[in-house]
């Protein structure tokens, strides 16, 4: 088991429905020219097109995982237009990205399908990065807590306690999400990031995770890192050009260094699947 000092942090960026193959490249060979802080744990979750390109064009002893920004739940077949776990780890994914409020909003992804998808991604050791978050109505109205807290559970509610010692987390408010988000105060995120903390329990896996993501900017990260509870952020808009991402972990890099430094630290990390022995 490992302390909380011993944790890395987790610093990583969904590409969304953005890059051609060409400038999934040119991320790429931006980010190799930046030496990855000790401490850091960075992923990328690029389009399901780019997956097996960007795990490509890593070299094979990179440190920045990928995933999947959505799969299936089901193992394999008339699922037109989706992709399966399988596919997904096949492509290079290690992570699995699911329930962000885009999939959940316009897709109509409920807390019974994210049960679903979190449980075969489990059972096919993935790891579930599992998006939650209220909408500004349920914030304003002063019910936050409660609405993450039951997302929170029904997202675990398929899985066996030792698995939710691999499952991340990542409470990302609606309201504070994408070109129109609103950036939160550390007060309003703060009680949240503790709650979902309490929720997961302490079973110290190698990749259990609280991260934050909404509005990450090199500005707010530092701060947004100092709240308790916190393992890393989650970016979008501020993290797609190589630079912005390369910025966001330099800003991170003394928080993680700290973490490193200290004697507990060991960097047992999860690997890329086609990379593990
Ligand atoms: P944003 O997106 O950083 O562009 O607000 C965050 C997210 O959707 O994860």
């Amino acid at each position: 088991m490992t302390s909380p000092m011993s944790r890395p942090l987790w610093i990583g960026t969904s590409w969304k429905m953005n890059k051609t193959l060409a400038e999934a490249d040119t991320f790429i060979d931006e980010l190799l020219t930046y030496r990855i802080p000790a401490g850091i744990q960075p992923f990328v979750l690029p389009s399901h097109t780019a997956l097996a390109r960007v795990r490509n064009r890593l070299p094979t002893n990179s440190p920045v995982l990928l995933g999947a920004q959505n799969a299936h739940w089901a193992a394999e077949g008339s699922w037109t237009g989706e992709i399966s776990m399988r596919m997904a780890k096949d492509a290079g994914a290690t992570l699995i990205e699911i329930g962000h409020s885009d999939r959940r909003e316009h897709f109509g992804e409920t807390d019974r399908i994210v049960a679903l998808k979190v449980a075969a991604a489990s059972a096919h050791h993935l790891i579930p990065l599992i998006c939650v978050g209220e909408p500004l109505a349920v914030r304003d109205a002063g019910g936050a807590e409660d609405f993450v807290r039951v997302q929170v559970q029904a997202a675990l509610s398929e899985l066996a306690p030792a698995e939710i010692g691999r499952v991340i987390i990542a409470y990302e408010p609606v309201w504070a999400i994408g070109e129109r988000g609103i950036r939160p105060t550390m007060e309003q995120i703060a009680p949240v990031m503790a709650l979902i903390n309490d929720v997961v329990g302490p079973e110290a896996g190698s990749a259990r995770a609280v991260l934050y993501g909404g509005s990450v900017d090199p500005q707010n990260a530092a701060e947004l890192l100092s709240v308790p509870h916190t393992d890393g952020l989650f970016v979008g808009r501020a993290a797609w050009a190589a630079s912005g991402f390369i910025e966001l972990l330099k800003v991170c890099a003394p928080r993680a260094r700290a973490a490193a430094s200290s004697t507990s630290y060991s960097r047992t990390l999860p690997q890329n699947a086609d990379r593990q022995a």
